[in-house]
């Protein structure tokens, strides 16, 4: 038997437990009893927990109203139960569904507007997250399928801008879920006819602060036009200087291009680590097709 360099022995050992290491199932290959038991899901299911009672104190989940869900990986949502208020649940309470709504963990049947939060989900691969609730203020715009004027608070155009209105359906249907697709791209935070409010971010905390921000306004809206004096709307060019603001950190607004046309390409899942095994690989190429012959990379 031929003596291996053993400086090569060596070498290959090392690319081989790396290339194994980058061969590690991302999170949508994975089962989904081992999803449910992730640390990432044990950290959104306390995230939900808390942004369900932010709701609930606000006044924004009357009885079972309201609920929360974000994506795990590529696969699967985490949601809130049916029949359950925002500011009791525990960690058991929160759901697993894969993108076609079946329960695949958790104690609880899910929520049955899930079908509007994955047609969100569906549509727009920003939306990681989506909180939906009946905000006072904001609903009462709703109910005149009327979104509150623009121009006014920078924050409120910074994060929000214009609103939409989706038409009124049955809620909990397939049909009321598809009411928000017109608007899903352009429109963060969409108001429900004669029901509520709809929003979708990064992450749930942040799609909570768009309901904040929604409704304020709308309270703030309403406050200032019982003054009796004309309001005082925001310089044109003021509200240019917003939306380039707007576009960096790339929040959507109707007054703008697509979000779409300035999505920065794909990057590697870990480019540096990567790019270490490659040249590992070119060194042992350099050194003879002992070295290499049996690591074919495919990354
Ligand atoms: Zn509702």
């Amino acid at each position: 038997m031929q003596n291996a360099d053993p400086i090569s022995e060596q070498v290959r050992e090392v690319v081989q437990a790396v290339v194994e290491a980058l061969r590690v199932p991302r999170p949508e290959e994975i089962p989904a009893p081992v999803a449910a038991n992730s640390f990432e899901a044990h950290a959104l299911r306390a995230e939900i927990i808390n942004v369900g009672r932010k709701l609930w104190d606000r006044g924004y989940v009357d009885g079972n109203g309201g609920n929360i869900s974000v994506r795990l990986g590529a696969n699967y949502v985490l949601c809130t139960p049916t029949m359950m208020s925002k500011r009791d649940m525990q960690p058991a309470d929160i759901c697993l569904s894969d993108l076609a709504g079946n329960i695949l963990a958790g104690d609880r049947g899910r929520t049955s507007e899930l079908l509007l939060h994955l047609e969100i989900y569906r549509v727009n691969a920003r939306a990681r997250a989506v909180v939906h609730c009946h905000p006072p203020y904001a609903t009462a715009f709703a109910l005149t399928g009327t979104t509150p004027p623009v121009g006014l608070i920078p924050e409120y155009e910074i994060f929000i801008g214009p609103a939409a209105v989706a038409q009124y359906e049955t809620p909990g249907t397939q049909a009321f879920a598809e009411t928000v697709l017109p608007f899903v791209q352009d429109h963060n935070t969409i108001l429900l006819a004669n029901h509520g409010v709809v929003c979708w971010s990064d992450t749930a905390t942040h799609a909570e602060w768009l309901t904040e921000i929604l409704d304020n306004y709308c309270k703030t809206y309403l406050i200032a036009q019982q003054i009796g004096k004309p309001l005082m709307f925001i310089p044109e060019e003021k509200i240019t200087e917003i939306l380039a603001l707007k576009r960096r950190l790339g929040f959507p607004d109707a007054r703008m291009a697509p979000l779409e046309d300035t999505i920065p390409p794909v990057q590697p899942e870990n480019p540096e680590l990567e790019k270490l095994v490659r040249d590992v690989v070119a060194r042992m190429d350099e050194r003879g097709p002992c070295c290499s012959a049996r690591l074919k990379l495919d990354i």
